[in-house]
C-alpha cells in the first residue's frame, strides 16, 4: 500500500507543463502567463484630473474662501478624451472633466463644488468668469502621468495566474493576446457493461453512466477541456477501440475497472499498451488506482499520454480525482499551487476508522462564533454521490488513527475554495497542566504577563470543576436568566461577555468557537483530557510520577531534571518558557 502523497508525487513526475500558445485576452481567464510583459506606454498618458472642477495654477488660488473668492477668467473647457491646446496663464483657469488631460500652465484641479459655478447658473450670472472658494494646494486633484503604470516596467510576471484585474492592466496595455500555457485536453473514459448513456433508456441492471459528467466538469472546473469519450464495454475490443480514441487527448481519465471485479480488464488492455502501475493506496474511499503512461506513435513522433485509472464508485471516482488528476491538471497549466486549502474544524460527529487508512470524510462546514465546524453529510457508501453533493469539504482522517469524536479537531479539504487560498490557520493553544498545588494558575499568570509584554493578544481559558455564579442578582441581565433565557449576551463599549446556560462540560473546541480568531494565542488551564499541546508543571516535592503520557507533551516545567524524551524548562523561567511557546506554536505558523 502506498500513501496518498507517494501516489500523487509518482503522478506529477510524469506529467509536464504543457507549451504556450497565444490567444484573446478575454479567453485566457485562469490560464499561467506565459511571458513577462514589459509596459511600453505609461498610464495614464498624460498628467489628468481626478474630478471634475477647474484647472488652475494653485498660486492663484492663494487665501481663497467663501467670503473672499479668487476670481479667475475662464479660458475655456477640455473634455475626457480631448487635448487642451491653450495654456493656463495667471489670473485664468479652464473648465476640465475627470480624466481629461491638465493643461499647460495650470497644476491643479479645483472641484465645482469648491468654486461658486452652481450659484453663477443659478443666477444665471457670468461664466466667463469663476470664483475659486478655497486654496488649491500644487497637485490637488491631479493624477499624474504613468502613476498606474510606468512606461518600461515589468507589470506581469510569466507565471502569474490570469483573473479578472490581470486581464484588464493586460487590455489597458493594449493587448489584446496574450501567450498562455495552454489548457489540456482530458479524455474520459467510463468502463462497465451496466452503463448506459445519460440520454438512453434504464434497461433492467442498468444504470446511467453519471462518472464520465461528475469527471468532465470536475477538468472544466480545473482549467482542462474534457473530451468525452463515452462508455467502453468490459471487453478487450471495445476498451481497446475507445482509448486509441483518447490517445490525441493530453491526458486519458478511465473509471471503473480497476478493481478485482471478474469483468475488469481495463488493466489487461492497458497493459498492452505502455505501462500501468497498479496501486493500492492509503486512502479510503479509493484505495486501487491505476496510473501509467500509454504510448503512441504519431508518424515517427512517439507520443506518451499519461492515463489515470479511477475507480468506479462515483464517490471513489470523484475524491481520487481531487487528489491525484487535479493536481496533475493544474500542474500542466502551469500552476504551481496544487494541495487544496485546508482549515481547521470542530467535527460533529463521531468518525471510526476501521482499517485505518487515511479516510476522506464528506462534510458540510459552516463557520460559528470564530471556529468551522464539519457535520458529516449522511452515510458515507462511496456509491452515495448525494452525500458529495451536500458536501463542501472532505475532511481528513489520518492514517493509523482509530477515528475521532464528536468535538475533536480535524483537518478539512474545502473543495470549493481555489488552491491559491493556501493553507488557513487557527489561533495557538497551549494548556499547562499540573497536580493540584503546583502554581500553575500563578505561572499562567505570570506567562499571560510576559506574552503582553510581547506585543500579543493572548486569551486565557480556565476550567473549573465547581458550578460558578458570575452575573450579579438584580442585574438585567440576571433577570432575564431567571425568566429562562439559554444565554444572556451583554455587549458594551469596552467588554463582551457570554453566559450561557449548559448541562455538561463543554469540550475545549466548543470553548475555542467561543473565543474567536482574533487571539495571537490562547493559554489555558487543565483540560488534561483533550488533545490540544500541553506543557505539565512539575514539582519535586508532587511526587515523581507526571499527569500526562510523555507523547501527549510539548514540554514539562520541572524543578528537577527528570529522565524523559521531553523538552524540559527550568521552574521559574518564564521568560525560557514564553521563548519555547512562542518558537514552537506562534512563529512561522
Ligand atoms: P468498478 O470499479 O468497475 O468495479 O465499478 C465499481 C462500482 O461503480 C460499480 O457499482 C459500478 O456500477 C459503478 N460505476 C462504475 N462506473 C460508473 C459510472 N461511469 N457511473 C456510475 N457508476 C459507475
Ligand atoms: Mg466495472
Amino acid at each position: 500500500m502506498i500513501s496518498v502523497e507517494e501516489a500523487l508525487e509518482k503522478v506529477l513526475s510524469c506529467i509536464e507543463v504543457l507549451e504556450p500558445e497565444r490567444k484573446p485576452i478575454l479567453d485566457c481567464l485562469g490560464q499561467v502567463l506565459a511571458e513577462d510583459i514589459y509596459a511600453t506606454i505609461d498610464i495614464p498618458p498624460l498628467d489628468n484630473a481626478a474630478m471634475d472642477g477647474y484647472a488652475v495654477r494653485a498660486q492663484d488660488t492663494g487665501g481663497a474662501s467663501q467670503s473672499s473668492p479668487r476670481y479667475l477668467a475662464v479660458i475655456g473647457e477640455v473634455a475626457a478624451g480631448s487635448v487642451p491646446t491653450n495654456e493656463v496663464q495667471p489670473g485664468t483657469a479652464m473648465r476640465i472633466m475627470t480624466g481629461a488631460p491638465i493643461p499647460r500652465g495650470a497644476d491643479a484641479v479645483v472641484q465645482f463644488e469648491d468654486t461658486d459655478e452652481v450659484s453663477r447658473k443659478s443666477s444665471k450670472g457670468d461664466l466667463s468668469q469663476i470664483g475659486i472658494l478655497c486654496p488649491a494646494e500644487k497637485g490637488l486633484n491631479v493624477r499624474p502621468k504613468g502613476e498606474d503604470i510606468a512606461r518600461g516596467d515589468l507589470i506581469l510576471e510569466k507565471g502569474t495566474v490570469l483573473r479578472p484585474q490581470e486581464i484588464g492592466v493586460l487590455a489597458s496595455l493594449g493587448h489584446s493576446t496574450a501567450l498562455v500555457i495552454r489548457r489540456p485536453i482530458v479524455a474520459i473514459l467510463a468502463t462497465g457493461d451496466e452503463l448506459v448513456a445519460v440520454d438512453e433508456p434504464l434497461a433492467p441492471g442498468k444504470i446511467h453512466d453519471s462518472n464520465t459528467y461528475t469527471i468532465a466538469a470536475e477538468v472544466s472546473r480545473y482549467g482542462g477541456i474534457p473530451r468525452i469519450l463515452g462508455i467502453g464495454r468490459d471487453s478487450v475490443q471495445s476498451l481497446t477501440r475507445k482509448i486509441n480514441e483518447g490517445l490525441d487527448a493530453d491526458m486519458l481519465i478511465t473509471s471503473g475497472g480497476v478493481s478485482r471485479g471478474d469483468y475488469d480488464i481495463v488493466k489487461d488492455v492497458l497493459a498492452q499498451h505502455g505501462e500501468i502501475g497498479f496501486w493500492t493506496v492509503c486512502m479510503k474511499p479509493g484505495k486501487p488506482l491505476a496510473f501509467g503512461v500509454i504510448k503512441k506513435t504519431a508518424g515517427e513522433r512517439e507520443r506518451k499520454v499519461p492515463h489515470l485509472g479511477l475507480p468506479g464508485n462515483p464517490v471513489s471516482s470523484m475524491i481520487t480525482f481531487e487528489q491525484f488528476a487535479r493536481p496533475a491538471i493544474l500542474k500542466m497549466m502551469g500552476k504551481k499551487t496544487f494541495p487544496k486549502p485546508t482549515i481547521h474544524a470542530v467535527i460533529e460527529d463521531d468518525i471510526t476508522n476501521t482499517d485505518e487508512r487515511r479516510l476522506f470524510v464528506r462534510v458540510s462546514v459552516t463557520r460559528r462564533g470564530g471556529r468551522y465546524h464539519a457535520s458529516v453529510t449522511g452515510p458515507q457508501g462511496s456509491g452515495i454521490l448525494t452525500s458529495m453533493t451536500r458536501a463542501d469539504g472532505l475532511a481528513i482522517i489520518p492514517e493509523g488513527s482509530k477515528g475521532v469524536k464528536a468535538g475533536d479537531m480535524v483537518e478539512v479539504q474545502m473543495l470549493d475554495w481555489p488552491e491559491e487560498h493556501g493553507k488557513i490557520e487557527t489561533v495557538p493553544i497551549v494548556s499547562i497542566v499540573g497536580k493540584s498545588g503546583s502554581g500553575k494558575t500563578t505561572l499562567l499568570a505570570q506567562l499571560i504577563a510576559e506574552f503582553k509584554k510581547r506585543g500579543y493578544r493572548v486569551a486565557a481559558v480556565k476550567h473549573s470543576n465547581r458550578r460558578v455564579e458570575i452575573d450579579q442578582p438584580g442585574k438585567d441581565s440576571w433577570k432575564f436568566a431567571q425568566a429562562g433565557s439559554d444565554a444572556v449576551c451583554i455587549s458594551s463599549p469596552d467588554k463582551l461577555v457570554l453566559i450561557e446556560s449548559v448541562d455538561r462540560d463543554s469540550s475545549i473546541s466548543e470553548i475555542l468557537s467561543m473565543v474567536g480568531s482574533e487571539f495571537d494565542l490562547i493559554l489555558a488551564e487543565g483540560f488534561r483530557a483533550s488533545r490540544i499541546p500541553k506543557i505539565e508543571v512539575h514539582r519535586k516535592e508532587l511526587g515523581r510520577d507526571l499527569l500526562c503520557a510523555n507523547d501527549q507533551l510539548a514540554a514539562i516545567i520541572t524543578d528537577e531534571a527528570l529522565d524523559i524524551g521531553v523538552p524540559q524548562l527550568p521552574w521559574g523561567d518564564v521568560v525560557a518558557m514564553a521563548d519555547f511557546i512562542e518558537k514552537s506554536f506562534m512563529l512561522n505558523r
